[in-house]
Protein backbone atom coordinates (compact mmCIF):
# COMPACT_ATOMS: atom_id res chain seq x y z
CA UNK A 1 0.00 0.00 0.00
CA UNK A 2 1.30 3.21 -0.52
CA UNK A 3 0.81 6.14 1.80
CA UNK A 4 -1.92 8.52 0.99
CA UNK A 5 -3.50 6.78 -1.71
CA UNK A 6 -7.05 6.52 -1.66
CA UNK A 7 -7.54 3.60 -3.96
CA UNK A 8 -5.06 1.50 -1.52
CA UNK A 9 -7.24 2.74 1.19
CA UNK A 10 -10.40 1.49 -0.84
CA UNK A 11 -9.38 -1.59 -2.03
CA UNK A 12 -7.93 -2.79 1.26
CA UNK A 13 -10.91 -2.47 3.04
CA UNK A 14 -9.49 0.82 4.92
CA UNK A 15 -12.13 3.06 3.41
CA UNK A 16 -15.37 1.48 3.64
CA UNK A 17 -17.04 1.04 -0.03
CA UNK A 18 -19.91 -0.36 -2.42
CA UNK A 19 -17.96 -3.99 -3.54
CA UNK A 20 -19.19 -5.42 -6.52
CA UNK A 21 -16.62 -8.11 -6.81
CA UNK A 22 -13.46 -8.91 -4.27
CA UNK A 23 -10.79 -11.83 -4.49
CA UNK A 24 -7.60 -11.96 -2.79
CA UNK A 25 -6.02 -9.45 -5.04
CA UNK A 26 -8.70 -7.12 -6.49
CA UNK A 27 -11.51 -5.02 -5.61
CA UNK A 28 -14.57 -3.73 -7.68
CA UNK A 29 -16.51 -0.25 -6.86
CA UNK A 30 -19.27 2.07 -7.85
CA UNK A 31 -17.45 4.99 -9.42
CA UNK A 32 -19.03 8.38 -7.30
CA UNK A 33 -18.82 10.71 -10.38
CA UNK A 34 -20.14 7.91 -12.63
CA UNK A 35 -20.16 8.52 -16.33
CA UNK A 36 -23.50 6.02 -16.63
CA UNK A 37 -25.82 3.90 -14.57
CA UNK A 38 -23.55 1.35 -13.12
CA UNK A 39 -19.95 2.65 -13.98
CA UNK A 40 -17.76 0.81 -11.72
CA UNK A 41 -13.89 0.65 -11.17
CA UNK A 42 -11.69 -2.25 -10.76
CA UNK A 43 -8.86 -1.72 -8.29
CA UNK A 44 -5.93 -4.06 -7.46
CA UNK A 45 -4.96 -4.56 -3.80
CA UNK A 46 -1.49 -3.43 -4.53
CA UNK A 47 -0.70 -0.32 -5.66
CA UNK A 48 0.82 0.51 -8.58
CA UNK A 49 0.48 4.07 -10.69
CA UNK A 50 -0.44 3.03 -13.86
CA UNK A 51 -0.33 0.01 -16.28
CA UNK A 52 3.68 0.45 -17.10
CA UNK A 53 4.37 -0.64 -13.48
CA UNK A 54 2.17 -3.32 -13.62
CA UNK A 55 3.25 -6.92 -13.56
CA UNK A 56 2.04 -10.40 -16.18
CA UNK A 57 -0.13 -11.54 -13.65
CA UNK A 58 -2.26 -8.32 -12.07
CA UNK A 59 -2.75 -7.57 -16.03
CA UNK A 60 -3.88 -10.70 -17.15
CA UNK A 61 -6.04 -10.85 -13.98
CA UNK A 62 -7.65 -7.21 -14.32
CA UNK A 63 -8.91 -8.35 -17.50
CA UNK A 64 -10.30 -11.54 -16.88
CA UNK A 65 -12.21 -9.62 -13.66
CA UNK A 66 -13.53 -7.02 -16.49
CA UNK A 67 -14.61 -9.58 -18.46
CA UNK A 68 -16.45 -11.25 -16.04
CA UNK A 69 -18.02 -8.19 -15.13
CA UNK A 70 -19.30 -6.83 -17.86
CA UNK A 71 -21.08 -9.55 -18.54
CA UNK A 72 -22.90 -9.52 -15.39
CA UNK A 73 -23.34 -5.81 -15.21
CA UNK A 74 -24.56 -5.49 -18.93
CA UNK A 75 -27.24 -8.25 -17.91
CA UNK A 76 -27.68 -6.60 -14.26
CA UNK A 77 -28.53 -2.85 -15.85
CA UNK A 78 -30.10 -3.91 -18.92
CA UNK A 79 -26.94 -1.97 -20.80
CA UNK A 80 -26.87 -1.93 -24.57
CA UNK A 81 -23.60 -1.70 -24.67
CA UNK A 82 -20.16 -1.68 -22.51
CA UNK A 83 -16.95 0.88 -22.53
CA UNK A 84 -13.76 -0.23 -21.01
CA UNK A 85 -11.38 2.59 -20.06
CA UNK A 86 -8.23 2.63 -18.32
CA UNK A 87 -6.11 6.19 -18.50
CA UNK A 88 -2.30 6.64 -17.79
CA UNK A 89 -0.95 9.71 -16.96
CA UNK A 90 -2.37 13.13 -16.88
CA UNK A 91 -2.26 14.13 -20.86
CA UNK A 92 -4.71 10.48 -21.03
CA UNK A 93 -7.07 12.02 -18.65
CA UNK A 94 -5.49 9.64 -15.45
CA UNK A 95 -6.71 11.59 -11.80
CA UNK A 96 -6.11 9.19 -9.68
CA UNK A 97 -2.44 7.41 -9.56
CA UNK A 98 -3.03 4.09 -8.28
CA UNK A 99 -4.18 1.79 -11.64
CA UNK A 100 -7.50 1.32 -12.05
CA UNK A 101 -10.11 0.37 -15.43
CA UNK A 102 -13.35 1.44 -15.68
CA UNK A 103 -16.11 -0.23 -16.33
CA UNK A 104 -19.17 1.90 -18.06
CA UNK A 105 -22.24 0.18 -18.94
CA UNK A 106 -23.68 2.36 -22.18
CA UNK A 107 -27.01 2.73 -22.94
CA UNK A 108 -28.99 3.92 -26.18
CA UNK A 109 -28.10 7.61 -26.87
CA UNK A 110 -26.44 8.25 -23.51
CA UNK A 111 -23.92 10.30 -25.26
CA UNK A 112 -22.12 9.63 -22.14
CA UNK A 113 -18.41 9.95 -22.94
CA UNK A 114 -16.88 11.78 -26.54
CA UNK A 115 -14.91 10.12 -28.90
CA UNK A 116 -11.82 11.35 -30.90
CA UNK A 117 -12.43 12.36 -34.44
CA UNK A 118 -10.92 10.27 -37.13
CA UNK A 119 -7.56 12.01 -38.38
CA UNK A 120 -5.72 10.59 -41.77
CA UNK A 121 -1.90 8.86 -41.80
CA UNK A 122 -0.38 7.41 -45.10
CA UNK A 123 1.44 4.40 -45.60
CA UNK A 124 5.08 5.68 -45.28
CA UNK A 125 3.90 7.72 -41.64
CA UNK A 126 2.39 4.11 -40.53
CA UNK A 127 5.72 2.36 -41.25
CA UNK A 128 7.92 4.57 -39.25
CA UNK A 129 5.40 4.21 -36.51
CA UNK A 130 5.95 0.56 -36.61
CA UNK A 131 9.29 0.32 -36.96
CA UNK A 132 9.72 2.50 -33.10
CA UNK A 133 7.57 0.35 -31.72
CA UNK A 134 9.05 -2.34 -32.72
CA UNK A 135 12.71 -1.23 -31.40
CA UNK A 136 10.67 -0.94 -27.67
CA UNK A 137 9.27 -4.69 -28.11
P1 LIG B 1 -9.19 8.43 -13.75
O1 LIG B 1 -9.58 9.79 -14.27
O2 LIG B 1 -9.09 7.37 -14.81
O3 LIG B 1 -7.97 8.50 -12.87
O4 LIG B 1 -10.42 7.96 -12.88
C1 LIG B 1 -10.59 8.26 -11.55
C2 LIG B 1 -12.03 7.97 -11.24
O5 LIG B 1 -12.13 7.77 -9.85
C3 LIG B 1 -13.01 9.07 -11.60
O6 LIG B 1 -13.99 8.54 -12.48
C4 LIG B 1 -13.61 9.49 -10.25
O7 LIG B 1 -14.99 9.77 -10.35
C5 LIG B 1 -13.37 8.26 -9.40
N1 LIG B 1 -13.20 8.46 -7.97
C6 LIG B 1 -12.40 9.37 -7.35
N2 LIG B 1 -12.45 9.20 -6.02
C7 LIG B 1 -13.30 8.17 -5.79
C8 LIG B 1 -13.77 7.51 -4.61
N3 LIG B 1 -13.39 7.88 -3.39
N4 LIG B 1 -14.63 6.48 -4.76
C9 LIG B 1 -15.03 6.07 -5.99
N5 LIG B 1 -14.62 6.64 -7.12
C10 LIG B 1 -13.77 7.68 -7.03
ZN1 LIG C 1 -2.65 2.96 -4.24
Amino acid sequence: MKDNCIFCKIANGQIPSHTLYEDERFRVIFDLGPATKGHALILPKEHFDNIYELDDETASNAFLIAKKMASAMKKAFEADGFNIIQNNGEPAGQTVFHFHMHLIPRYEGDKAIGFWKPGNITDEELQVLEEKVKKEL
